[in-house]
């Protein structure tokens, strides 16, 4: 096969061996429902336990605060939705960030036509939310703050534990869309305030299909899923097993080498924006410089469409995004680039690199090369390019 050059972790990852081998018994030999009684069920129901302490230590939680779900937009639906029916009796209003995955803007907008009252924060020109609106658009009806812990498309870290405390001190829920961050940056749910938070397997070199919401035993919520008594009765449906012991054993990894991860990736991350802001004129860097995930580099490049860049970089054995996997395929420039400040021009020749551990500071030099004589192709057959540089002169 021709060589492949994947920078694209932030839309998915792939499961790594350890993962796969801990969870291939439970395919076919452990097979038995988790459920059951018998004591060949009790080794499916003693994995599922198992992988359900190592979530809440990886959290600072207690083990019946971890529900395992479908994934990530599975969990962000069920918070905000269950929070939104089970706390109406106080009120109707929710404040969010522009900036979110569409798993929360859909479930806001889902809401707002059932009546709900949603605030989306500004962000500043890193991608940062405004804490002091936030304070400012806490009403007495305010039922829940969700504000996302890491952005999917700019990578920058939100004040979290801040957000955590204005919540607190305002006696309103706080949720956070932590698909991102798990397993990349140390998570407390105490320390942090956090009442209500969203992971995802396949974003943390675990399988698809299984994510967890951790519910703080204070929160009432319903069941998302009605059904059986899986799940203390709140999410219903024979146990994933082999995907919940895949995704214990990625938290487990995870958490064993995160530091490690986080340095060298960090490393990596800065040698390929170094080297594309010096090789490539009008390039930009999105999101903040410093308060960003390990992994990721978002850039516009001024006279590029998004697409063309992508297309090419492809037939290099590059795999990047224009931004979130969801948005990909449409037109429209990414709701977030706009929220930051950029216009429609300049976000449509966006580009996001998101890489792992796996990549090499060969592959990073590759990928700078190639993008700079693909932007400069591009370019050269741009008239607004050319405009640009008679201009000048
Ligand atoms: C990927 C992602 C999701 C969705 O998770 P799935 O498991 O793919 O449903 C939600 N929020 C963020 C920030 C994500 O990056």
């Amino acid at each position: 096969m021709e060589q492949l050059i994947y920078m694209d972790n932030a839309a998915t990852t792939p499961v790594k061996p350890e993962v796969f081998e801990a969870m291939r018994p439970y395919f076919t030999e452990v097979f038995g429902n988790a459920s059951g009684i018998y004591r060949f069920a009790g080794k499916a129901a003693k994995a599922v336990s198992d992988a359900r302490d190592i979530v809440a230590d990886f959290l600072g939680a207690k083990s019946k605060e971890i529900y395992f779900t479908g994934g990530g937009s599975e969990s962000d639906n069920w918070a905000l939705k269950a929070v939104a029916e089970a706390y109406e009796k106080k009120g109707k209003h929710i404040i969010t960030s522009k900036i979110e995955h569409h798993a929360i803007l859909h479930t806001c907008e889902y809401l707002e036509k059932k009546g709900y009252e949603v605030t989306y924060l500004d962000v500043d020109e890193y991608g940062v939310v405004d804490l002091e609106q936030l304070k400012r658009s806490i009403r007495p009806d305010t039922i829940l703050i969700s504000i996302m812990f890491a952005n999917n498309e700019i990578g920058t870290i939100e004040p979290i534990r801040e957000i955590g405390e204005i919540a607190h001190e305002r006696g309103v829920l706080f949720h956070t869309d932590a698909v991102q961050a798990y397993g990349h940056e140390e998570i407390n749910v105490d320390e942090l305030h956090i009442d209500l938070l969203s992971a995802s397997g396949h974003k943390i070199n675990g399988p698809k299909g299984v994510g967890i919401l951790y519910i703080r035993e204070s929160v009432k919520i319903g069941s998302f899923i009605h059904g059986g008594a899986q799940e203390r009765g709140r999410r219903a449906g024979t146990y994933n097993t082999p995907g919940i012991v895949g995704f214990g054993e990625a938290t487990r990894l995870a958490k064993e080498h995160l530091a490690e991860r986080k340095a060298k990736e960090t490393a990596l991350r800065d040698k390929l924006i170094q080297g594309v802001l010096e090789q490539i004129p009008y390039a930009r860097l999105n999101g903040h410089p410093t308060k960003r995930l390990s992994n990721n580099a978002n850039f516009c490049f001024r006279f590029i469409e998004g697409e063309s860049l992508l297309i090419l970089l492809d037939q290099n054995g590059i795999c990047g995004s224009s931004g979130s996997a969801c948005t990909s395929g449409a037109l429209d420039p990414s709701h977030v680039l706009l929220a930051i400040g950029l216009p429609h021009e300049i976000a449509h020749g966006s580009l996001r690199l998101t890489i792992s551990e796996e990549n090499t500071e060969e592959e990073i030099d590759y990928v700078v090369g190639k993008l700079k004589e693909i932007v400069g192709r591009l370019r050269s057959l741009s008239p607004l390019y050319e405009d640009f540089v008679k201009e000048s002169k």
